[in-house]
């Protein structure tokens, strides 16, 4: 039986009070203003976003960075991208760092014998014909790492046993994913042979959370891999006991030499301020061990769809809305950096860029990183997006990651947050599948898409500029 959310049944209120809403905003007209009203109630009322993901699973499937797959989603975005009706479609050649999982088998040698749930990090090199034998150092954080001396960690497997919290937001995953980007490095330093972390991911069953690592250049390079939780709660609860845990660790993972994949780029051209972007992203890449159905094939569909139905309608908007799909977010932000890099001056042409990459939704929060005297248009924006039960957050966001390197440069950011209480049971998992995607909760993100990417195009004034930031390393 359906039930119907009751966001469906308030999104007509807003028509009734865009009349005040207007008298004092200055930032749009009202027909803008009913204009994004219309094609968010649209969306709510049924898209073809559940049919993009669909698509993209059954006719490419897994479609990690340099990977025939890849190559597959490239072709695919640039046809989906005619069917939509975007103007202008074309590819951007990205060069990707290559690497291939292999198998991964980790055991638990003593007190008895025992194979676990694991992954190894993406990233990760293998370990020799022999594999690795040693016994399990455990500690509970990255910093309880860091404060070891390394005669207690030379020889040892090291196991950081952190878990990472359930949150609304991207809060819980920000908080432990340090422990998979830096931990290999941090044991290297100490003399460990191997890391071994619990997966950062929130899944209660017994599969492993893959994702990216990095190696640090002046540390040795150590094997890494993510054990599932459950098997990290067994894991636990051993090294408390008063017996040596062993654990023996065998990997094929290996590095090959750079591929080429590329960014796929549309647009809805612009009426009279065409040359002005509004530039809307989620990546085409995916992890290799499941379909790439949420992350991100949920966001591909969010973008696609809302800039379909823009280009679809009967009205134009001012500016013109980019949609790019980038390449290699999940292993580097390869299409990111490219991205970036090419447009030159016509950075100065972007006013303001958003990307959906955090499953299918529902949005439930709108922020922003913009200047102060844009603040009170996000307030409108605010309105338009009510209805669907998104809340106003904070003007703090640091958008989406393939962002990254525009934000970096001063541009200002939106973030549709959709609810990830439940996505991070399944990313980079070989649970993320078609069957955990719902086409009423993508239909209610693409209608806060929609809405913001059309108030975002036509407003009168842009969101302002930002100071740049220090790049990371
Ligand atoms: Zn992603
Ligand atoms: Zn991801």
């Amino acid at each position: 039986m359906k039930s119907t959310p009751h966001w469906l049944h308030v999104s007509t209120l807003l028509v009734s009070g865009l009349a005040c809403i207007s008298a004092w905003a200055a930032d749009w007209s009202d027909a803008d203003l009913a204009a994004a009203a219309a094609l968010r109630d649209q969306a709510m009322s049924g898209t073809q976003a559940f049919d993009h993901v669909s698509s993209l699973v059954t006719e490419v499937g897994p479609r990690f960075a340099g990977s025939a797959g890849d190559a597959a989603s490239t072709r695919w975005a640039l046809n989906r991208m005619g069917t939509a009706g975007l103007s202008h479609i074309r590819t951007q050649d990205v060069l990707v760092p290559r690497w291939i999982r292999g198998t991964c088998e980790i055991s638990i040698t003593a007190p008895f014998p025992q194979k676990l749930v694991a992954v190894s990090l993406g990233g990760s090199i293998g370990t020799d014909d022999e594999g690795i034998e040693a016994d399990v150092l455990p500690v509970a954080s990255l910093d309880a790492l860091n404060a070891l001396r390394p005669a207690e960690v030379k020889g040892k497997i090291v196991f950081i046993d952190q878990r990472m919290p359930r949150t609304r937001d991207v809060s819980g995953y920000a908080s432990t994913v340090p422990i998979r980007a830096q931990g290999p490095s941090a044991a290297a330093k100490l003399g460990a042979v191997a890391l071994v972390i619990r997966s950062v991911g929130t899944s209660p069953e017994r599969v492993a959370h893959t994702g990216n690592m990095t190696y640090r250049p002046d540390a040795p390079r150590i094997p890494a891999f993510a054990i599932s939780n459950p098997d990290a709660d067994v894991l636990g609860r051993q090294l408390k006991g008063d017996k040596p845990v062993r654990m023996r660790l065998h990997s094929t993972a290996r590095e090959l030499p750079p591929a080429w994949s590329a960014n796929v780029i549309g647009e809805i051209f612009g009426t009279d301020r065409s040359s002005e972007i509004v530039l809307i992203g989620a990546h085409l890449d995916s992890w290799d061990l499941g379909h790439g159905a949420i992350d991100d094939g949920a966001g591909v569909a969010i973008v696609l769809e809302a800039a379909r139905l823009i280009a679809k309608s009967n009205r134009k908007p001012s500016r013109t809305i980019r949609v790019v799909l980038f390449a290699n977010e999940e292993f580097g932000l390869s299409g990111a950096r490219e991205y970036a890099k090419s447009i030159g001056e016509e950075f100065a042409k972007h006013v303001v860029a958003f990307e959906a990459d955090l499953g299918q939704g529902p949005a439930w929060r709108l922020e922003s990183r913009v200047a102060p005297e844009a603040l009170p248009a996000i307030a409108q924006i605010h309105k338009v997006l009510e209805p669907l039960n998104v809340s106003l957050g904070g003007n703090e966001t640091t958008g989406a990651p393939d962002l990254r390197p525009l934000r970096e440069a001063g541009l200002p950011v939106l973030d549709i947050g959709m609810d990830a209480t439940k996505y991070f049971d399944v990313h980079h998992t070989v649970n993320d599948t078609l069957a955990q995607v719902d086409a009423k909760v993508l239909d209610q993100s693409v209608a806060a898409y929609v809405a913001t990417i059309w108030l975002a195009a036509n407003k009168q004034g842009d969101f302002g500029r930002l100071p740049a930031q220090p790049a990371n390393p």
